[in-house]
């Protein structure tokens, strides 16, 4: 017989949150926590979404997307998780840039960038303190018409160099590009600025298992191989949410799968304002990724030199599509040391490259042809490491490739988007509670949201108003 995963489960909850990418377990914990009826149901067998790893043979376990966040995950993990989470955050103390423009090492925040631009690139220094405080003055209410390169332009026309350091580790965090508005970019950049990149000791695996165990303390009945594939509303409210061929009602809905699906696709358009099926459909997508993993043979060492993240190009000049480009120029290589997982019996080196990537590059090509590109990209991908770590190569045990086909195989993001939305999905998903009551969404949009701390930081604000809804309807039927 199938195995029931959803032995057990009640028919209705207070709220079920639809995914367990970051935001959706935030929320989830936030809500469990309150003491609210929580059910999280997840498609994939593992909980995380893009915040995932993978295991091969010879002892290696490969991150997807744990490469670099701001110093503000210390703070939302102590809040909404805990302790034994928050204090396994560490700063990465390495990080390398090097492109036909320039070659440097820096820690990553506004004291060394300001060394930087006044030294190596010669600004005045009163410039550099006005770019960053003006970035830092940046909030969401603030105008939303001024794009990032106009930003760029105000402060350093004509230094293409200059706006490649500052925009090429954003661009690769979080998929902006020069055309989005420049409050997505200061937004993003001084919370990195504010005290480097910092990363989770121990690795995903060990973040989401104490995440769980979280979890489960506060009472989050927890669901894997369960997808959503409908919710219902009734009378303007949501309902129930359709999983296995199970009804299970619920007071409110917090969806943590992509934006666009959860709207079009589980509410359905009959549903809801034309206006704001218009606005949904037309909220873009962010780019998607290609990655290589490649772990080095037992007994085999990267010097710790080679640093802990190295953004390399081979491009001429910064331009946003040569960063989506099949013809790869640009890689951002993630170094992990054995340090990266303290607990482990068996020392690993692990490297993964990423190299933002576009869904049309991948999607169409015939199975041979998908499977040679992933060849050829595993390949060039080597290629390039060799030049910066000489006869890496054969030091190499297995190495493979994740496209965008990946992405959106384990996650269901439309396109294999690996930051949700562009900055126009933050208006839709905040506005879904007025179209439908008690329906939310938490999750990747609008770059700010996005990446791990701005997933988790999502989920908080959207848990506090469910947690205020369902406050206050029981004390209105109390
Ligand atoms: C290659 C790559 C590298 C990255 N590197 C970094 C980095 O270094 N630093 C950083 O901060 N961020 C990074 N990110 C981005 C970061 O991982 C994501 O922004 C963040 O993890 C997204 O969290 P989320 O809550 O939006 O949900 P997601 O992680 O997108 O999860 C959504 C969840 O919903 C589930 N789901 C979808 N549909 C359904 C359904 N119908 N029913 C049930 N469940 C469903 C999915 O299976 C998934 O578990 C990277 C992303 C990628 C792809």
């Amino acid at each position: 017989m199938p195995r029931d995963f959803l032995k057990g489960a009640k028919d209705e909850y207070d709220v079920v949150v639809i995914g367990s990418g970051l935001a959706g377990m935030t929320s989830a914990n936030i809500l469990g926590r309150a003491g609210h009826r929580v059910l999280l149901l997840e498609q994939h067998y593992k909980l995380g979404g893009l915040a995932t790893w993978f295991l091969r043979p010879g002892g290696h376990t490969f991150d997807i997307s744990l490469h670099g966040f701001p110093h503000g995950m210390i703070k939302s993990c102590r809040r909404y998780w805990n302790r034994d989470i928050s204090d396994r955050i560490v700063q990465l103390k390495n990080i390398r840039f090097d492109n036909p423009q320039f070659s440097l090492t820096t820690t990553f925040n506004r004291e060394d960038f300001t060394r930087l631009l006044t030294t190596d690139f010669g600004l005045a220094p009163q410039t550099v303190s006005d770019f960053f405080d003006t970035a830092r003055g940046m909030n969401f209410y603030d105008d939303q018409t001024t794009t990032t390169r106009q930003l760029f332009d105000r402060f350093f026309p004509g230094r293409d160099d200059v706006v490649r350091l500052l925009m090429e580790p954003i661009t690769y965090a979080n998929g902006s590009t020069l055309e989005d508005p420049a409050i997505t970019y200061g937004i993003v950049f001084s919370n990195f600025m504010s005290k480097g990149v910092f990363i989770y000791e121990g690795g995903t695996d060990d973040l989401i298992a104490r995440m769980k165990k979280e979890l489960e303390a506060n009472g989050v009945d927890i669901r894997i191989n369960c997808g959503v594939d409908k919710i219902d509303v009734e009378n303007g409210r949501v309902a129930a949410v359709h999983t296995r061929g199970r009804r299970i009602g619920c007071r409110a809905v917090v969806s943590n799968a992509n934006l666009r699906t959860t709207i079009l696709k589980m509410i359905g358009t009959e549903k809801l304002d034309r206006s704001f099926v218009e606005e949904t459909e037309a909220v873009r997508l962010n780019n998607s990724s290609t990655q290589v993993y490649m772990a080095l043979k037992e007994g085999e060492e990267i010097d710790e030199s080679s640093g802990d993240l190295f953004f390399t190009s081979t491009s001429k000049e910064f331009r946003t599509d040569r960063l989506l480009s099949r013809d790869i120029t640009s890689r951002t290589f993630s170094f992990y040391y054995p340090r990266a997982r303290p607990d482990k019996k068996k020392e690993r080196y692990a490297i993964v490259s990423s190299t933002n990537a576009n869904w049309s590059d991948w999607a169409d090509l015939s199975e041979e042809d998908y499977k040679a590109s992933k060849a050829d990209l595993v390949e060039t991908t080597i290629d390039a490491l060799d030049n910066y770590l000489p006869g890496v190569r054969d030091k190499i045990d297995l190495a493979e490739a994740a496209t965008p086909m990946t992405f959106n195989h384990y996650t269901q993001h439309e396109m294999g988007a690996s930051f949700g939305t562009k900055f126009e999905g933050l208006a839709v998903s905040r506005a879904l509670p007025q179209q439908v009551g008690g329906m939310y969404h938490a999750g990747s949009v609008g770059i700010i949201m996005s990446g791990w701390l701005g997933a988790i930081n999502y989920g908080v604000i959207v848990s506090n108003e469910v947690d205020g809804q369902l406050t206050s309807e029981s004390s209105h039927v109390g």
